[in-house]
């Protein structure tokens, strides 16, 4: 079918996801079925809303299964169960500081002038308790991270203790209330305690946390397989020189680095040549969850990848009213999903950011939501665009403002690399104009240094 707009013949379905109408064919997800019509050298008929092909993705799109993963593996991932401590950290009294174990009240009235004296019987360490018990006038040698021997219930800190090894004697001159300085089992983990839920994806410190409550395996949101299917006979494998009327393929780079980006995991590829026997093979790569088409997407003769698709499989929608992107496609082979992307430059990577992307990250259990972080910016110069198109525009960002970049074809990739961010510019405007506030999808991940918050004071080591 060429675009999901109106109803063919072979769309009885109807769907209302949010408030967007879309329709699906009945042949069920991915089964093969003929395109209504060959767009070969005639042009889109008809294009589909961009709203329209989101609602069939979040309406099709569910993570997928879970897998185990081992501890040191699982920074990123998306967690699929509920964790639950089953012991306390710590698990025995320790000692928060390098001084003297003994009994807190026996040092009450302790000072300067008038220290108390206690008998030095031993000392525990980290990992080497003292194997023997703390009576009254005694005390032990205690390093931070040491458990507390039995008897004693506080630990005075060497600063203001002085040590007679000799005499086995130790003076206290500060008094400690009993359980000062030690951490009490389970002030960190209690035993019982949900520590991590369902759907978190991991940080550095949620790993440390499961290694301190002895996890070594967690089940995680199993990451999505993308298959890569580069097409054209113009290209040259990455790495090459440009050569004559050939030109290096950017658009596996691109995607490579947003696919990881997005969590998932990307399949062996090759460039292929504009043959559609090759290219019907790799975009039937049964080990894949999703299949990224570049190139061969559109409406030129050697554009074979839609028929291809309706072929294996079902076009659900061909043509969408955007720019750039406008040739992009999306499909199933059963239950794969398959965006067939324009080979421009630009338009391979909004199409990914519109489209992908958010599958991706579903599928793997994130939220679709845009990754970028935002900016809220006044535009520098109007942006003109058409009622009923989507737009992706590429801006600078100079002085606090927002300046959309002349050079807006979808070839020129450099407007992407000259550019801050992109604003997007909805269906139902006709554009923006100069001066309006406009919320601009930064292409930097990390805060520039001006823009980095005050560290806030406050906690010792
Ligand atoms: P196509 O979508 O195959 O009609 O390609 C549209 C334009 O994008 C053509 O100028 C192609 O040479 C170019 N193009 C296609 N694939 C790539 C690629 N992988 N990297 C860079 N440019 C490409
Ligand atoms: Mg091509």
């Amino acid at each position: 079918m060429s675009g999901g707009g109106q109803g063919g013949d072979s769309l009885p379905a109807l769907f209302l996801v949010g408030s967007v109408q879309f329709e699906v064919a009945d042949r069920g997800p991915g089964k093969p079925g003929k395109m209504v019509r060959d767009v070969r050298m005639r042009g889109f008929a008809e294009r589909t809303d961009v709203e329209v092909v989101d609602a069939y993705l979040v309406a099709e799109s569910a993570p997928r299964s879970a897998e185990e993963v081992a501890l040191l593996e699982c920074v990123g991932r998306v967690l699929a169960e509920d964790i639950e401590a089953a012991v306390d950290v710590p698990g025995f009294p320790r000692s928060a500081m390098d001084g003297y174990a003994l009994r807190g009240e026996e040092t009450f009235g302790a000072s300067d002038y008038d220290p108390i004296a206690f008998e030095l019987i031993g000392t525990t360490l980290p990992g080497t308790p003292f194997p023997g018990c703390v009576a009254a006038g005694q005390a032990v040698r205690i390093m931070t991270g040491a458990p507390l021997p039995d008897g004693a219930d506080a630990v005075v800190m060497a600063e203001v203790c002085r040590e007679d090894a000799a005499a086995m004697k130790v003076e206290i001159s500060e008094a400690v209330a009993p359980h000062k300085n030690v951490g009490a089992v389970g002030e960190d983990i209690r035993r019982g305690d949900g520590v991590l839920r369902k759907g978190r994806r991991l940080r550095a410190q949620d790993a440390g946390l499961l290694s301190s409550i002895g996890i070594a395996h967690v089940r995680c949101v199993r990451r999505p397989r993308v298959r890569l299917v580069v097409t054209g006979d113009e290209l040259l494998p990455a790495g090459s020189r440009p050569t004559g009327a050939r030109i290096v393929d950017s658009n596996s780079v691109v995607l490579r680095a947003l696919v990881a980006r997005d969590g998932a995991q990307l399949l062996p590829f090759e460039i292929l040549p504009d043959d559609p026997a090759r290219i019907r093979e790799a975009m039937a790569d049964p080990d894949a969850d999703v299949v990224l088409v570049s190139g061969g997407s559109s409406v030129g003769q050697e554009d074979h990848a839609p028929r291809l698709l309706a072929e294996l499989g079902q076009v659900v929608f061909h043509g969408i009213s955007m720019r750039p992107s406008s040739p992009t496609g999306v499909g199933r082979i059963d239950e794969r999903f398959v965006f067939l992307l324009p080979g421009n430059p630009v338009s391979c990577l909004a199409a990914y950011e519109f489209f992908a992307g958010p599958t991706l990250r579903r599928l793997g259990g994130r939220s679709r939501a845009w990754p970028h972080r935002q900016a809220r910016l006044p535009l520098a110069r109007k942006i003109a665009s058409a009622i009923g198109r989507t737009d992706y525009v590429r801006v600078a960002i100079e002085d606090g403002r927002a300046v959309p970049l002349a050079t807006s074809g979808a070839s020129i990739l450099s407007s992407t690399v000259r550019a801050g961010g992109a604003v997007i510019v909805p269906r139902e405007q006709e554009g923006m104009a100069e001066g309006a506030l406009v919320d601009v999808l930064l292409y930097d991940e990390e805060a520039a240094p001006e823009e980095t918050p005050a560290r806030a004071d406050g906690e010792s080591s």
